[in-house]
């Protein structure tokens, strides 16, 4: 079974699949994550994404489709889960080459309120636990007790310009999976627990 999560950033698709992970076997294809493993080695592919990042640019899709190719080969797991993508109508098309979507679940969420949880966000820069400043004020991961951390790419402008990225390029996709059947919206503004309860539930 295949799973694509589609939302705003912000919109929890992150916390979503961790939540989900305790409860469910899939094999996660977290694009943004992949990336940002790419940027952590240093090397030029990584130099390369970060600057589109930093800037709040899609990466180029041959890169991306790289990376998921990499990430599925050999995959055993019966069910994949892919966040973060697809972004574009190319990307979606790239992806019907590869697998059939079984499930696109959509997380639904107003632009502020998804602003509102950018700022608030931290990531773990040891296991990359999500979680927010409330939560953890201290800045101390409470998983692994790795030091958290700010996305570079999650200040004001640039989630802006990811905003606008969303709109233009992602957006259109929540009508091609109505569409064709798969798409399921759920309301992103309830909390972590009612919204994994809920996905839970379209899943089984
Ligand atoms: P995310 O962690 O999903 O918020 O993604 C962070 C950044 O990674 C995005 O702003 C893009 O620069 C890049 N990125 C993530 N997913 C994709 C994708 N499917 N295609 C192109 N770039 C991506």
């Amino acid at each position: 079974m295949n799973i694509v999560l589609l939302g705003i950033q912000g919109s929890g698709k992150g916390t979503l699949v961790q939540d989900l992970s305790k409860h469910l076997d899939f094999l996660l294809v977290s694009v943004g994550s992949l990336l940002r493993d790419e940027i952590a080695t240093g090397s030029k592919l990584g130099q390369l994404i970060k600057s589109k990042m930093d800037k709040g640019e899609l990466v180029d899709t041959n890169i991306v489709m790289d990376t998921i190719n990499k990430k599925l080969s050999n995959n055993k797991k019966p069910i994949v889960i892919l966040d973060g993508f697809p972004r574009s109508r190319e990307q979606a098309d790239e992806l019907d080459k590869i697998c059939n979507v079984d499930l696109a679940i959509y997380l639904n969420l107003k632009k502020e309120d998804a602003l509102k949880r950018i700022m608030n966000r931290l990531t773990c820069s040891k296991c990359g636990n999500i979680t927010t400043r409330v939560k953890c004020p201290d800045l101390v991961c409470p998983v692994c007790n790795g030091k958290l951390t700010v996305r570079s790419d999650d200040t004001p402008e640039v989630a802006n310009k990811r905003f606008e990225q969303y709109r233009l390029e992602t957006e259109p996709l929540i009508k091609r999976y109505r569409e064709s059947g798969v798409l399921v919206e759920i309301d992103a503004s309830k909390t972590p627990n009612e919204v994994l309860k809920a996905v839970m539930k379209v899943i089984k």
